[in-house]
């Protein structure tokens, strides 16, 4: 069975995050997408953890179902900061644990290192490698993924505060990591560039701070497995059913390319390079993005692809095609009703993106949004690269005019 998973998501208790994040919007805006399996997100969170417990419950296959059947698996993100090798690091990682019984046993662990009550993604002082050892003390069946592998602040490979290698992070418990989040601003091909990571899976979820379309699966894994949690233990320790990734243009991401963005300053690696690094307007070192730190970590040239390199897609979210081409706010009631009137046709954005022909399109919206849709389904969309924590956005050469009724025309 294949299933489009989001393993990585938050609750409204994690700073930063939608205060109406709750399991009925999450399943509603899922299903919508086109997603059949997400993670709970956030699970050690006291109060979530109650939302959780009653309006979720567990089978012996570790999965927890909605009222009407919705998948859900025990997920969490905690943020790490310590010194290593005489360096602040600061590194973010995704938990997936098998049950509910396993939760609680590292939501107490986690509860004897410090407070677990103020943001659903709690920062602790202990190190990637002590994270390890008590999770899988706890059980053998967590999995332990680095998020975003490569943003700049809390990337395992970060510019700021990252490592060169997953085995810097973890010393000998680097042997528990199955695989790495390729996060937005990144996809597999530019992994693919540095050997040393050919022995880890990658894996790509949305990191969803809010469960709006354009942010809930923008990024997924897909698997073809019966659903339960050891299934996807496997495919991501063994890779048996991890048959591919759904990815953004990694110059979408936020981080893609060098840049300050308060001085509206944007450099791809080399004008960055030639700059030493320093920003020509206000003179300060320039955040450096993900493409300089994979062509610093690579040993292998651009497209390169390793043996049995599992496939993905690039596809950018359907809201954010509609919002550019029609130069329009991606949260405007316009937007929506174009997207609302292929979801209707089509049953899920996923669907429209991927499967849809041109023709049945060109039914249902604007010449230039189907062509725009196809296009992104080609990867042949051109992005304004994202920098410095501003994300990148598609550039349509033509715009749709603006019409009294934007869902007639
Ligand atoms: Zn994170
Ligand atoms: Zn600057």
């Amino acid at each position: 069975m294949k299933i489009i998973a989001d393993l990585h998501i938050h609750s409204g208790f994690s700073r930063a995050c939608s205060k109406d994040i709750s399991i009925e919007n999450l399943e509603k805006y899922a299903r919508i997408k086109g997603i059949n399996l997400l993670g709970t997100g956030d699970f050690q969170h006291p109060k979530w953890i109650q939302e959780l417990k009653s309006k979720l419950t567990e089978d012996d296959q570790g999965i927890l179902r909605t009222k009407t059947g919705f998948p859900f698996v025990w997920q969490t993100e905690i943020s790490l900061m310590y010194k290593k090798d005489g360096k602040g690091r600061r590194v973010h990682h995704v938990i997936l644990a098998p049950d509910g019984e396993v939760v609680r046993q590292i939501t107490g662990a986690l509860l004897k290192k410090g407070r677990i009550d103020y943001d659903g993604r709690p920062i602790f002082g202990f190190t990637s490698e002590e994270l390890v050892d008590m999770l899988i003390s706890i059980s053998g069946k967590c999995i332990i993924i680095p998020a975003h592998s490569w943003t700049p602040y809390f990337g395992i490979f970060g510019s700021m505060s990252g490592f060169d290698s997953v085995e810097e992070c973890f010393g000998e418990k680097s042997k528990h990591i199955y695989a790495l989040e390729t996060g937005m601003s990144a996809d597999p091909s530019m992994m693919w560039r540095l050997s040393k990571l050919d022995k880890y899976n990658l894996v790509s979820f949305s990191d969803m701070h809010s469960f709006w379309p354009w942010r809930i699966g923008r990024e997924a894994t897909i698997f073809d497995i019966d659903l339960s949690y050891n299934n996807i233990f496997s495919a991501i320790k063994e890779k048996k059913g991890l048959a591919g990734t759904i990815e953004t243009d990694p110059s979408y991401g936020r981080y893609h390319f060098d840049g300050h963005r308060n001085c509206d300053v944007c450099m791809n690696p080399s004008e960055s390079a030639k700059n030493n690094e320093i920003c020509p307007k206000c003179g300060r070192k320039l955040t450096i993005g993900v493409l300089h730190r994979v062509d610093e970590l690579a040993d292998r040239p651009e497209g390169f692809v390793p043996k049995n390199a599992v496939p993905f897609k690039k596809l950018i979210p359907l809201s954010e095609l509609i919002a550019n081409i029609y130069d329009l706010g991606i949260t405007t009631k316009q937007v929506w009703e174009i997207y609302n009137k292929l979801i209707k046709e089509f049953s899920s954005e996923i669907n429209v993106l991927m499967n849809v022909d041109e023709e049945k399109l060109k039914k249902i919206v604007h010449p230039l949004l189907a062509e725009a849709i196809i296009s992104n389904r080609e990867e042949k969309i051109e992005i304004s690269p994202g920098f410095d924590g501003q994300y990148g956005f598609p550039v349509f050469k033509n715009k749709i005019k603006k019409q009294k009724s934007l869902t007639d025309f």
